[in-house]
This record gives C-alpha cells, sequence and structure tokens, in this order.
C-alpha cells in the first residue's frame, strides 16, 4: 500500500462500541481488570498504555514499516528514554549538530548515567569509522540536519553499526516517514518529534519512537516509559494522529514551497549561503535524492555579515514569523544562535526557516523584500 493511503487509514478503524469514524478520545486513567488484576480489556493504567495512545501508535508503526512503536509527552521524553535504556558503561556517538536539547543530555546526564560519548560530523564516514569502540552500542544520526540541513547517508551508516553490533537511531523529524523511511535503509529506530510535522498545526506537543523489531531492547525502552513517565496523553495522542491524516499532502506542500523559496533566495546580494538538500550545489543533494522523496520543508541560509545583519533581515519580514519551532501551516523564521543560547554551535549569521503550506510567491515576496 502507498504510503499516502497509510497516512490516512492507520489507526483509523471505525469505533465498535459507536460506529464513529473519528477516534474516539478515552480520558480514562484506568481500566476494568479481573479480580486478581487480569487485563480485561487490553489496559490497565493510562501510564502504561491507553487506548488513544495504542491508536496513535499502530499508526506510526505502519507509517515508518516498524514491529512497534511508542508514543511519548515529547521528542525529548521520546530521545531520553533510548538514552535511558542503555547500560552503564555504553558508547554512543552523536553527530555534532544534534538537536540542542540532545547536546545538552549529552553534556549533562550521559556522565551521570555511565555513558560514554563521542561526537563525530556525520557526513564524514572516515570520522563515525574512527570513533567506533567494541562498547559502542548506539549510532544518532538526524537527517536533515538541524539547523545546518546536513544529510547523512543512512544505508551506509547503518553498514558501518551492524559490524560491530550497535543499534542506529534516527531522528526523522525534519524527513517524516513521507519523505524517508529510516528503517527501510537498515536502520533500527525512528525518533520524532511529534510536535512538528506529524502533529502539523503547531498545537500539540508530543514525540514517538518506532522499533524494526520489537525485541529486548524495544521492550526496556518501553519499560523506562512506564516507569519514568514520558507517555503521551490521551488529547495528545488524538491530536498527532489527526495531524497524521492530511501528512502526506501537506509535506508535498511543504517541499514544494521550500523548494521554490530556496531558488528565489539563492542569487540574492546579501544571501551568503543556502543549505538545502534540494540545491544540487548542497554537499548532501545526491544522497539526499537517494534516500529521500522530496527535500522537505526545511532549510537555513546565512545573510553576508553576522549576527546583526542576520538580525535586521528576521526584523524586515512581514509574513514569517519570528518563532521556534517548525512544520506548521505558517511560515517561520529563526535566528538559531540567539535561541540556541550562550554555548550555540551554530554560525551567528544564520536563519532558520521552517517554509509554511502559505501561496510561494507570497513567501518569496517577504523575503526578498526582507533582504533588499
Ligand atoms: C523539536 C525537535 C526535537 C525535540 O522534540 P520536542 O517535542 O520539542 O521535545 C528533537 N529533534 C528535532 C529534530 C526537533 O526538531
Amino acid at each position: 500500500m502507498h504510503i499516502e493511503t497509510i497516512a490516512v487509514h492507520a489507526g483509523a478503524e471505525v469505533d465498535p462500541a459507536t460506529g464513529a469514524v473519528a477516534p474516539p478520545i478515552h480520558l480514562s486513567t484506568t481500566f476494568e481488570h479481573g479480580p486478581a488484576s487480569q487485563p480485561s480489556h487490553g489496559h490497565l493504567y493510562i501510564r502504561e498504555s491507553n487506548p488513544t495512545q495504542s491508536r496513535l501508535e499502530d499508526a506510526l508503526a505502519q507509517l515508518e514499516g516498524g514491529e512497534l512503536a511508542l508514543a511519548f509527552a515529547s521528542g525529548m521524553g521520546a530521545g531520553t528514554a533510548v538514552l535511558q535504556a542503555l547500560t552503564p558503561g555504553s558508547h554512543v556517538i552523536l553527530p555534532d549538530d544534534v538537536y540542542v536539547d540532545f547536546r545538552t543530555i549529552r553534556a549533562e546526564f550521559l556522565p551521570r548515567w555511565g555513558i560514554d560519548s563521542t561526537v563525530v560530523d556525520m557526513s564524514n564516514l572516515a570520522a563515525l569509522k574512527s570513533a567506533l569502540q567494541p562498547n559502542t552500542k548506539l549510532i544518532w544520526t538526524e537527517t536533515p540536519s538541524n539547523p545546518l540541513i546536513k544529510i547523512t547517508d543512512l544505508c551506509a551508516v547503518a553498514a558501518l553499526a551492524h559490524d560491530v553490533g550497535a543499534l542506529v537511531l534516527t531522528d526523522n523529524t525534519f524527513a517524516t516517514p513521507i519523505l524517508q523511511r529510516p528503517l527501510e535503509l537498515g536502520g533500527d529506530i525512528v525518533l520524532h518529534s511529534t510536535t512538528k510535522y506529524c502533529g502539523g498545526h503547531s498545537d500539540v506537543q508530543g514525540g514517538a519512537l518506532v522499533f524494526r523489531c520489537n525485541n529486548g531492547f524495544a521492550e526496556s525502552v518501553q519499560h523506562t516509559r512506564k516507569v519514568m513517565g514520558a507517555a503521551a496523553s490521551p488529547f495528545n495522542s488524538w491530536l498527532v494522529l489527526r495531524g497524521l491524516r492530511s501528512l502526506a499532502c501537506r509535506v508535498e506542500r511543504h517541499s514544494a514551497n521550500a523548494f521554490a523559496v530556496a531558488n528565489a533566495i539563492l542569487p540574492c546580494a546579501r544571501v551568503e549561503a543556502v543549505h538545502y538538500p534540494g540545491l544540487a550545489n548542497h554537499p548532501g543533494h545526491t544522497i539526499a535524492a537517494k534516500q529521500m522523496k522530496a527535500f522537505g520543508g526545511m532549510m537555513s541560509f546565512r545573510v553576508k555579515g553576522g549576527w546583526d545583519e542576520a538580525v535586521n533581515v528576521a526584523a524586515r519580514v512581514k509574513l514569517f514569523l519570528n518563532a521556534t519551532s517548525l512544520g506548521g501551516p505558517e511560515s517561520l523564521i529563526e535566528h538559531r544562535a540567539s535561541s540556541e543560547g550562550k554555548d550555540s554551535i551554530t554560525p551567528k549569521n544564520l536563519l532558520r526557516l521552517s517554509v509554511g503550506l502559505e501561496h510561494p510567491d507570497d513567501l518569496i515576496e517577504d523575503l526578498l523584500q526582507a533582504l533588499r
């Protein structure tokens, strides 16, 4: 079945109790069980599992082609559960431009949990190879990455990882399962901040993991979620599930708009560089064309000059909103170095765009007047 069809139908079974076509939201925190606590309806307590969250998980597993999906309260909750499920003494390899709060987890928390880590440029396979250790258990990838929109060759990373028995996790938040299916490229775990494109309307926070195999490691991540408590709420699960229905259409439009915007600002005298994998001059273009169906709605560009020149452009836009996050219908612009704070390694003249669902001509007109 095609992914567009899966997005519409996965987890959308008609409610057997009422015939409702739109899924019900079950807010109950507890579920009737037998006198010796035997689960008689499949669920016991909301934090362990609940019907609305299970529907969302069913849909996400089908969309990514995995055996098990777990929904979380946030993307950070999801990624952290994977790291917490590793045994002390494990070694993980992370990309140098990993999502900023995972950089914080690495610096502040991995040492407390007894986990060693190395940071590499994931687009440099020789660097990755030389960072592998006998105790390397996990290679973390994020492609396209945030905010430099770098591309990682997922097939090549999976081959290196599996040689040493390590798992590969891919943060697929920017690409979504519509454009990139990491489990089919050899990956083991997919991470989403469903706060972004999956939810798609800037009104819900959530995260998810999808596992290629429902094996012992997946079970220990599920155990971590149950005990640590970062489960999704029923209402948030319902909103993400609702977002998934239109994901394929939205992502197609986001991608077409971003492609148009990237090409329109590229020749601007005030633009130093445009980072968008759909451009032929992007260093990851060939790999992106191989592993992605289209190039997505996220891009960034550098303004000639520094911090002030970039902030001045962000101050002059009228249609783009100055706001963080991404994946909603409205186009956003963000001076990433200011939002990431004092430890940011992002170039000071970089502006990140989440290209929304407006007409591309209006978006281009706005950016061109801001770049005058
Ligand atoms: C937003 C984001 C996260 C974190 O997700 P939250 O839902 O904000 O916790 C992780 N990875 C990427 C690529 C993101 O954009």
